[in-house]
Formats: structure tokens, sequence, C-alpha cells
């Protein structure tokens, strides 16, 4: 009977293959089976050829599996082709699962159910024993034994002269094959207001390894298991769930999950022509923190993003902005950072301490994720904040690991790894937006800002706007932070009362006008809504007058530092940030012209950043050097004369310059005592005065 049954259903597969896929299958007899070890079945062709046996393979897949490949190796092929081991994938099943959602009681256990996510991290291809020809010591004879998940399994006895062995493993005669295990993590755009994001891991096998790597969007589908954990030795009682891999799709990096309804696109462009959108958006951003509108409307077109521009010559120009906030401790940077996540389409919330051994960028790693030891290539936020945003907290405690790799993923937006064989580029097509605090924990309003942050000059120099945050007692501005704050926290208390306390006094309408008040503008659901249509469908190129204004700036910037022997004020980098700055403005108002009004937005903005930070302290002049360099050209010019200085006095004493002659003739050139101390602590620092006795300098 069961015998009769299972000859049906093979006839059943072989049926369906003749009806749909007569070519395919020519085609992979063709290539087995070094090219092509699969015949991918879709869904849906299953399911019109016959609805019932396309149900039966979602609930029974390790059968039905069995069946299909079973008519795979008897369907009429040419005499000398078999396809004896070749593989059938089904994909492009019906609706995938939220990988938070798996539980035990939907009945996923067993079944074939697909996920869609984010490769977090995948093993190196190595070869799995799937079979183990065991060679009897004794008598020669061979004893095979299959070779499931888990331990490795050894013969009891020889089947040759019944002996406990000793065995050897004979790898010519054994099974072995290729195997990788991938780990799969819900898509940032999945997630809300923070949540951490879940994944499931998935083993894959033979020609569907090596496909995909850490980073790529994908659709797996699979059988769902599974598996008791241990604690140590000890099986425990919970249960863990995997997935075995049965096809694997790379999908288009794309915001997927993004359903953006005729209804939406209406009110998207409605609001398109408000005259005051800018001010609407920014009273979007984190309007729980009173003040930065600056800061806020370059989070906005940060969000919007320039456009990334494709040269005839194959070369490609950016057009994600990376922008800085350093700041002194307690002025809302990190609240404003976390609040991105409730308003980018796609966006990877962290801090530069790494909460993953991938840290920032990405690393290759060993840990127990594969089987023993084995080499993993996992990305880190950069990565998987591909085509969104990577907000950064605390960017100045990143990993030294990260420091170098970040370069490269800020400018090329890729990040290369290569270690222990493994060699991969990942994708970090993402926006930086990154909070640092200043290196003695506050801001010296008169030291540059290069000198005061723990990041590298190369690194900051990558930034497209750099703001700092000072936070200094103001009267005025205060008391309206005050108010502001105060307000915030009696809507929250409002809200909360009403909500937990069934006798409260305040009406719902009390309530209601007081959480309008400090409520975003513009509904945290729409704005997500607004820039993904914004960044499908917008590509704004420069009209003649944009162009000019641009221009006009960045030459009468180059020209105020260019008498004399001043500093070079502003380099080309800066240009090109002002052309994204100026298309992420028009693209909020979905134009398709860069507009005069884009640019002097844009133009508005480095100005105020200039000013803050690239400002040498000390003339009041734009000086490009402080913020590409780290050090100011009055700064240099001094250095060099306090230099030159002990160098003339050295030769004065034979025991070499006193610092107390020092310090006095320095102050004669107008270097007073506590700079001039601080300057010849970092000559000794850099190994460019030394003491040959105390209280005595001499140059090298
Ligand atoms: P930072 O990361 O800059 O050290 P936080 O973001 O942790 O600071 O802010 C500290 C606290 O101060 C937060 O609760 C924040 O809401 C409040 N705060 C600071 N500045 C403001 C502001 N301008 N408006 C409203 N709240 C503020
Ligand atoms: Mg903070």
């Amino acid at each position: 009977m069961a015998q009769a049954q299972n000859q049906e259903l093979t006839e059943r597969f072989i049926q369906f293959y003749r009806n749909y896929y007569r070519d395919a299958i020519g085609q992979l007899a063709q290539k087995y089976p070094n090219e092509q070890r699969s015949l991918y079945v879709d869904y849906d062709d299953l399911y019109t050829f016959d609805p019932d046996l396309a149900e039966d393979y979602l609930s029974q897949p390790d059968q039905l599996r069995e069946y299909a490949e079973e008519a795979l190796r008897l369907y009429d092929l040419p005499a000398d082709v078999s396809l004896g081991q070749a593989h059938v994938r089904l994909r492009n099943i019906p609706d995938s699962i939220d990988i938070r959602g798996i539980r035990v009681h939907d009945n996923h256990v067993g079944k074939l159910v697909s996920v869609q996510g984010i490769v977090r991290k995948a093993t190196d291809v190595r070869p799995k024993i799937t079979e183990a020809a065991f060679e009897c010591q004794r008598c020669g004879t061979m004893t095979y034994i299959p070779q499931a998940d888990g331990s490795f399994q050894e013969p009891h006895e020889c089947q040759g002269c019944e002996r406990q062995g000793p065995f050897r493993v004979n790898f010519d005669q054994s099974e072995f094959i290729d195997s990788q295990k991938l780990r799969i993590q819900e898509s940032p755009e999945g997630l809300r207001g923070g949540e951490t994001p879940q994944s499931i891991d998935v083993n894959i096998e033979d020609d569907i390894t090596g496909r995909v790597t850490a980073g790529d969007h994908v659709t797996v589908t699979g059988v769902l298991h599974i598996e008791q954990m241990k604690q140590g030795n000890e099986k425990s009682p919970i249960f863990d769930l995997y997935m075995d891999g049965v096809s694997i799709t790379i999908e288009d990096e794309e915001f997927e999950d993004m359903d953006i309804t005729e209804e939406d696109k209406r009110e998207i462009i409605e609001l398109s022509n408000h005259p005051d959108i800018y001010e609407e958006m920014v009273a979007s951003v984190a309007p729980s923190i009173y003040g930065y509108d600056k800061e806020k409307l370059a989070m906005i077109l940060q969000l919007f993003s320039g456009v990334t521009k494709h040269l005839p010559d194959g070369s490609r120009i950016r057009g994600d902005l990376h922008m800085l906030l350093i700041g002194d401790p307690g002025t809302g940077k990190s609240q404003m950072l976390s609040y991105i996540q409730n308003i980018a389409p796609r966006s990877v919330y962290t801090s530069g301490k790494g909460s993953s051994s991938a840290g920032l960028t990405a690393a290759a790693v060993r840990d127990d994720f594969g089987d023993g030891q084995q080499w993993s290539l996992e990305a880190g936020a950069l990565v998987l904040a591909d085509k969104g945003i990577a907000a950064v907290d605390e960017l100045d405690k990143m990993r030294p690991e990260d420091r170098s790799a970040m370069h490269e993923g800020l400018e090329q937006q890729k990040i290369s790894v290569s270690k222990a064989g493994i060699n991969a580029t990942l994708k970090s097509r993402c926006s930086l937006l990154g909070a640092a605090n200043p290196k003695y924990g506050r801001f010296d309003q008169y030291e540059p800002i290069g000198e005061q942050i723990d990041l590298e000059p190369a690194l900051i120099s990558r930034f497209d706007l750099i703001f700092t945050v000072t936070d200094q007692p103001d009267p005025d501005h205060d008391s309206r932070l005050a108010d502001h704050i105060l307000r915030t926290n009696y809507a929250g208390e409002l809200h909360t009362q009403r909500t937990r306390m069934p006798r409260s006094n305040f009406t719902a309408e009390e309530v209601d006008a007081v959480t309008e008040e400090v409520a975003p503008e513009i509904e945290p659901d729409l704005l997500r809504k607004y820039i993904a249509y914004a960044k499908r469908n917008v590509f704004p190129t420069m009209t003649p007058e944009a162009k000019q204004t641009i221009s006009d700036f960045y030459v009468d910037l180059r020209a105020k530092g260019a008498d004399e022997d001043a500093p070079v004020p502003v380099t080309a980098r800066k240009l090109e940030a002002l052309v994204r700055l100026s298309e992420a403005s028009a693209r909020v108002r979905l134009s398709d012209t860069v507009e005069q009004e884009d640019a002097e937005r844009a133009v508005d903005l480095a100005r105020s950043c200039l000013q803050d930070i690239g400002v040498d302290p000390e003339t009041g002049q734009f000086d490009a050097d402080v913020v590409e360099t780290g050090q100011s050209k009055t700064q240099r010019d001094r250095i060099k004369n306090l230099k030159q200085l002990i160098a003339e006095i050295e030769d004065e004493y034979e025991e070499g310059a006193p610092v107390d002659e020092v310090l006095e003739r320095a102050g004669e050139i107008g270097l007073d005592r506590s700079k001039a101390e601080g300057e010849i602590e970092k000559l000794r620092r850099k190994g460019e005065v030394y003491e040959p006795r105390q209280n005595h300098l001499r140059t090298t």
C-alpha cells in the first residue's frame, strides 16, 4: 500500500516535470554535475499543476523532496546521463515569516518556510563528511557509517572481523559535501524603535554554498528544525531553532519592506508642496530635544541624501552624507542619534565600542559559530546599514581595528576583509551619523577641534558636516530649554497618568492638547515613507544658479585664506559635500532640479559648521588645516618657532637649553608660559626634543 502510494507520488512529479520543467531538466542534464547540480522548482508552478501536492510539499518537505528527487532520477533522459545526486530546490514559496515571529505553537517546525533578512555572519565553505569509510587496521575491511549532523559516529565493530578496530578513516572512500553556516538577521527596516534584531542560523550544503556573503539581503527557503541546547555536557530543556536551507535568493537591497500606497503617495506629494516643508521636517526630528535646528536640518538632508553619481569613466561619487556631532556630555547627542531609528527607512544604531565581534565595519572571526573553531565573516554596523544610515554613538571609543577600515568604508563605501583565507569585499553604501565626546570630556573653546577629538584627521575629513555642541550657561537659552524639557516631561506624565490611573482628573482633551505641542510635525511613519519615496524616485540635477552659488562660496573662502602665506581654507572635499547637501535639499521638495535656494541652504550649513570648527581660533581665519590635519597654521608656525628657539639656546649652553630660559624667551615672541610648556611637552612626545638632563632640552 505504502509502496503503491510512493510510486504514485513519484509518478506525479515525473508528470509535473514533463509539463513544466522539460527544458530546465534538459539543461541540468547537460551541465550536471560540474556546473549545475540542482533543479530549481518554482512553488507557483507546482501549485498550478497540483495545489494539494504543493501544500503537502510545504508541510512535509523532507519526504516530498525525496520523491521529487527520485522522480528526477527516473525521468527519461538520454542514455548516457544520470542525475544521481541532483537536488530539487523549491523556491518562491508564499508568505515569508518574520524571524522574531517563529513560534513552536505555530507549527512551523518541520515545515518548509521562508525568511527574509540580511546575512550577518557566514562561515567559510568547508567539506563535511556525509559517509565515513572506516578501514579496520586488523583485517582491512571497510565499514561505512552515514554521518548526520551533530557528533561524528564511529562503528561499534568491524563488519569483517567483528573486532572493535582500531579503525582509520579512509578519506578517498568517504563522501564529503561542501557545507556552510549562515546567520540571517532581520533587516534593519523591519525594526521599530530600537528593537534588538533577531536572527536564525541556516545550514546549507553543496552547490548553494559560497554564493552569498555577509551584508547580502536574502530570502532563504528551508526546513525549520529544533535542536536541544547543551549546558556544558548536560542537555538543557531549552531548544534552539535553526533551518536547513533549501534555496537562497539574493534580494535587491532597496527598501523591500516599505509599502507606499497611492494614498501615501498623494499625502507625500501634498506635503512636498508646503512652503514651510523644511521647518516641518526639522520639527519632526527628535521633538523632545530642544533647539539644534541646524543639526536637525542636516539630519534631514542626510536622510534624503545626495545623488550617487556614476561617471562615464566607470567611477562613482558617493551621494551619502556623513556627519558628526562632537560635544560636551549631556547635550542630547545620544537622544538625537537614537531618534534616527524612528524616521530612517533603514538604520542601524550602535555604539563605537561595538556590541559584536565585527564592530563597526566587518571582521573575520574565529568562534564557535560554525562546527568547531571555524573562521567566519561577520558584518558590522556599516555593512548592515548598507543603503541606509549608521548612527554610531561614542565614535571616539571605536576599536583600533575599525579605525583603518572606516576610511575605506566612508569614502569608497566598501569594506575589505582579508584574513585567514577569507577575502571579501562588503558593501557599505551608508551614511554615517556619528557622535563623539571631546578628548578631555568637555570642550576647550581655545584649542582647535582637531586636537580635542580622538579621531585621526584623515577620518575627520571624510565628514561632510561637523557640528560642535558646547554646553555653556546662557540664561535666555537655558530657560527656554528648561521650559521645553519640562513641557515634554509633563506631556509624558499626563499621558502615563491617564493610561495607568483610571481615576485621573485630566480629560483626554487636556492630554491631547499638551501632547500636540510636543508631537512631531510629520508622523514618523509617513516621514519614513516620504524619505523612501524620494530616494527611489527623485534624482535632481543642478541648475546654473545653484552651481554658481556653490562655486562663489568656495572661491570666496579660498580667496580669504589666500593672502600672504595664509593657510588653505577649504579643500575640494567641501565642494562635493556642498553638492550632496544641495541635492538632498532638492529631494526634500521632490524637485528634479537643484535650485539656488537649495545651494544656499547647503552653503548656510557648511558656513556655520566651518565657523564652529574650521576657524583658526587664534586668527579667526578659516583654516582647512585645522580640520584636515588637526593643527592650525598659527600653531604649526608656533611649534616651528619654538623648536628653532630651543636650537638657538642650546648652542649657548653645554648641557642643553635650560627650560626656564626657553620659557622666558618664548614669552618674548608671544607664547605664554603655559602654552609653551604644552608645546614643549608635545615636541618631547614626538621625539623632536629630548632631555639630556633634568630641566634641559636638546633638539634632535
Ligand atoms: P549626550 O549623549 O550628549 O551626552 P544625552 O543624549 O544622553 O546626552 O542627553 C542627556 C539628557 O539630557 C537626556 O535625557 C536629554 O533628553 C536631555 N537633554 C540634553 N539636551 C537637551 C535639549 N537640548 N533638549 C531636551 N533635552 C535635552
Ligand atoms: Mg551620549
